[in-house]
């Protein structure tokens, strides 16, 4: 049975790959299934986005279709940046920008409490689906630490571990990351409902 997952993120499909390839006999990036296809990622939440990622691919291929949308949220901020996370200070994957301006908005706030959050939606070729979100509780540092990782991950403080994302071996982050709690949890529901493995188009 085949799975595409909705992105060309080599670091997302070996990590997909790792938690769900018992499930599916053949994974696929996007690339790899031939598709060229960006979905306009206007959903109000990530859950929204995901789905509309994971049903388009799903309707252009008629396979499963896998698709996850992740971002940082920070209680002083309301939420912010949220699903706007890679394009906060304006350009589209500017982390550097990004971080800058998230430690300029924060300069005055005591409150550093943030939280990563990632949805992932699977979808049949037949359009049902399974949804899972997962989070990550943190803090909001300082001043940037590490070289690891992306995003706001030199800034993103795991106080149990008193280490920021950015510190962690990729083994390390993925063992506890938002991405990795999501996967697994749409791993139990599938593991609870095999019916939807056998939805064809
Ligand atoms: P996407 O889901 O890959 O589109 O991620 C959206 C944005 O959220 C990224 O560009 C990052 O800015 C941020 N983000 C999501 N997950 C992480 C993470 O694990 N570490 C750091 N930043 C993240």
């Amino acid at each position: 049975m085949k799975l595409i997952i909705a992105s060309n993120n080599q670091h997302k499909i070996s990590e997909i790959k790792a938690i769900l390839q018992g499930f599916f006999s053949d994974i696929c990036s996007l690339k790899e299934a031939g598709i060229d296809h960006e979905t306009v990622e206007d959903g109000a939440t990530f859950a929204e986005n995901a789905m509309k990622k994971a049903r388009e691919i799903a309707e252009i291929s008629h396979a499963y279709a896998l698709a996850d949308d992740s971002g940082l949220c920070v209680d002083a901020l309301d939420g912010a940046p949220g699903i706007y996370s890679a394009r906060f200070a304006g350009e589209h994957g500017n982390d550097q920008k990004n971080n800058e301006l998230l430690l300029k908005k924060l300069q005055d706030s005591k409150n550093r409490a943030a939280h990563y959050v990632c949805s992932v939606a699977l979808v049949a070729p037949n359009g049902k689906s399974l949804t899972a979100e997962g989070i990550l509780s943190g803090e909001i540092a300082w001043a940037p630490r590490g070289a690891g990782g992306f995003g706001y991950d030199p800034l993103f403080l795991i106080q149990d571990l008193g280490k920021t994302a950015a510190e962690l071996s990729a083994a390390q982050k993925n063992a506890i990351s938002h991405r990795a709690k999501a996967l697994e949890k749409l791993q139990k529901k599938l593991k609870e409902a095999p019916e939807f493995l056998k939805q064809q188009g």
